[in-house]
């Protein structure tokens, strides 16, 4: 079945999570589109031009573990600011929601910019304090030397600089279904994600 399910929502708000068990629920593809700009981050760290990375970007450089870092991703959120490091990722995003099997890709616009005719569209959101709290043991758990002072700044810092931003700003698209985790399970996220898809299958 052809579907293209768009997820979008701030930082650490449970997207991943549940754009991956959305996936493997409905047997589709699925793009984290954050690894994009992350990776166009990565290589701007490493002295790159933004736009000459982001238009040379190969889907191998997706596969970094080092992608993960709070550096990366404050890297990431300022090249997102760049018009012509996002006109240069459209076409890859597209090309993967076109896919014939059904794709589900998450990030910040999605539903308004990448996909605005996708069937379902979730807005995945959280309080600034509880994706704090997440990331901070995210990180944690995978040996990084961080602070919850220092993980709750970033957060803050990454989700005013997607809000405001003249390209593509962080916003859901007047038709998304807002998901609001703060005081849900992960398995009663899920469940209210699947059940919009499986609306949007059944409308056909
Ligand atoms: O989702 P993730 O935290 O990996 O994204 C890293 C950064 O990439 C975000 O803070 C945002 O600035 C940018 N981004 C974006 N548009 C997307 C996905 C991510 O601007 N579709």
């Amino acid at each position: 079945m052809r579907l293209t399910v768009a997820i979008d929502g701030p930082a650490a708000a449970g997207k991943g999570t549940i754009s991956k068990a959305v996936a493997a629920h409905f047997g589709f593809a699925h793009l984290d589109t954050g690894l994009l700009y992350r990776a166009v981050g990565a290589k701007v760290l490493a002295g790159g031009d933004p736009v000459a990375v982001a238009n040379a970007l190969d889907p191998a450089d997706l596969e970094d573990e080092a992608l993960r870092t709070p550096a990366v991703a404050q890297a990431a959120s300022e090249v997102a600011v760049i018009a012509d490091v996002r006109a240069a990722l459209v076409d890859f995003q597209r090309k993967f929601a076109a896919r014939a099997d059904g794709a589900v890709l998450d990030g910040r616009d999605i539903g308004t910019v990448i996909c605005p005719d996708a069937a379902a569209k979730l807005f995945v959101t959280a309080s600034a304090e509880c994706r704090a709290a997440r990331r901070y043991k995210e990180l944690r758990d995978k040996g990084l030397d961080v602070t919850p002072e220092a993980v709750l700044a970033d957060v803050r810092t990454r989700d005013a600089r997607d809000s405001s931003r003249e390209t593509a700003p962080l916003i859901p698209a007047a038709d998304a279904v807002l998901i609001d985790t703060s005081d849900m399970t992960i398995t009663q996220a899920v469940a209210r994600a699947v059940a919009v898809v499986q609306a949007a299958l059944d409308r056909g």
